[in-house]
């Protein structure tokens, strides 16, 4: 039950707080969960019903936000644990925004264009009144992405009479959507990592070897990204295999190959098995690809001094202990790849705006946003000698606890006396 580990850890990070049990159910539960079932008449004329879900955890810090995925596995249980998520994730990064999280239970791959934009249509019209710029913001997740938000942008023009970029992020640039976006979550996860360094904490010093486990949209731009600012990557792995080379590996070849035939290997290079890169001796772990990528079974086999958790809950909770056991420190999820959610923050604030920001702008806010919450994270950990993800839980909890109990509301009144 993923929903209940995320929930056990916030509570136990909430006790260390003194936070009251009254308090930390109202932050846990969801304030609304609503279940659609979407009609789809297929290309062969055959009907269909599809489940889908929405869940809208908390609006306390702002409107509701959070991704809508297509998956054949999806529940219940794992759209309330991400719905969760980004409630602390928007809390953690200081956005004004809830959380929340949406879903439809369908394999992609069986359907074709015209069927799921159906599918991404048929979904906002069940959900159009709920959703909005000052209430619900979807965004792109799993096998969703620019073009669905498309559909559903004029999808909810049909249903509202009116065109409202802001209600969606994730969209083209051609429809209000931002730059910088695409690179969003890599970027903002190497940021973190730079923050973490700057430090100068000795579990921080010196990193250099890197190797990223998925090399899709955030793993490519985590690895440009650590690239850039002079890391060594010497191994990548994808869905069917990975590459090695310890004196480092060339990203752009590396893609071409992808490109080319699908996989990652590059003729001259050590190929590896996709989950030994797991397992290397390097300072940097990173997981962009798939959720429990690291649970109990290979955790004792980590040799990465840093693993850097750009996939929700890449880390099993059962692999934590045994992570930390062996001084193996873990940049969680809300803090490490909360920067797609800054940049579509940053959409819906342009849109709302009507004005549109340089990419130069919006990567630079970017790392603002990203090393100021890094550093808030640091500073609790030590004030409470945690580890980051305990500190990010606490400093998701100082920023949504005041707003619960209403403190937050008291003080602008006051201020504004
Ligand atoms: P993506 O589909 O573009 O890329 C995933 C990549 O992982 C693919 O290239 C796939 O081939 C590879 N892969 C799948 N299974 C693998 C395995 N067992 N070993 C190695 N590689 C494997 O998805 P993405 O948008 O890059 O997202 C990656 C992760 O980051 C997901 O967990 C997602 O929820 C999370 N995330 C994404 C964003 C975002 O802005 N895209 C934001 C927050 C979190």
């Amino acid at each position: 039950m993923k929903f209940a580990a995320t929930a056990q850890a916030l509570g136990h990070s909430a006790n260390r707080l003194g936070v009251g049990q009254q308090v930390v159910d109202r932050l846990i539960e969801p304030m609304r969960i609503i279940e659609v079932t979407i009609p789809l008449v297929r290309d062969d004329g055959r009907h269909e019903r599809l489940k889908g879900w929405r869940v809208q955890h908390n609006n306390l810090r702002g409107p509701f936000k959070g991704g809508i995925r297509f998956h054949p596995d999806v529940d219940l249980d794992e759209v309330k644990n991400l719905a969760l998520l980004m409630s602390l994730k928007c809390a953690v990064a200081d956005i004004p925004f809830g959380g929340a999280k949406g879903a439809v239970r369908i394999n992609p791959k069986e359907y074709s264009k015209g069927e799921l934009e159906r599918v991404a249509r048929g979904y906002v019209r069940q959900l159009a009144s709920l959703l909005g710029p000052w209430s619900d913001v979807p965004a792109p997740d799993v096998n969703t992405g620019e073009e669905t938000m498309s559909w559903m942008v004029d999808e909810y023009a049909q249903a509202t009479g009116t065109l409202s970029p802001g209600a969606f992020t994730g969209k083209p640039i051609w429809l209000h959507g931002s730059h910088g976006r695409t690179p969003a979550t890599g970027f903002g996860g190497v940021a973190v990592l730079e923050a973490l360094e700057g430090t100068g904490d000795v579990s921080y010093r010196n990193l250099r070897t890197v190797a990223v486990q998925g090399l899709g949209n955030v793993g490519y731009h985590a690895a440009l990204g650590l690239e850039r600012a002079g890391y060594q990557l010497v191994a990548v792995s994808d869905a069917l295999d990975g590459v090695r080379d310890d004196e480092g590996l060339d990203l752009e070849r590396v893609m071409a190959a992808k490109h080319a035939t699908g996989r990652v290997a590059i003729a001259g290079r050590t190929g590896l098995k996709r989950d030994e890169l797991l397992m290397l001796p390097v300072d940097v772990l990173v997981l962009a690809a798939i959720d429990h990528a690291i649970t109990a079974e290979n955790a004792p086999m980590v040799q990465a001094r840093v693993i850097l958790e750009l996939g929700n809950t890449a880390v099993s909770a059962d692999a934590l202990p045994i992570l930390r056991e062996r001084g193996i420190v873990v940049v969680p999820d809300i803090l490490a790849n909360a920067g797609g959610v800054v940049v579509s923050y940053f959409e819906w604030a342009q849109n709302l705006q009507g004005y549109y920001w340089d990419e130069d702008v919006v990567l630079e806010r970017l790392r603002s946003k990203m090393r100021g919450a890094t550093a808030r994270v640091v500073e609790l950990a030590r004030a409470h000698g945690g580890d980051l993800r305990e500190a990010a839980y606490m400093v998701a909890l100082e920023r949504l606890v005041p707003a619960v109990t209403g403190e937050a509301a008291r003080k602008l009144v006051t201020s504004a006396a």
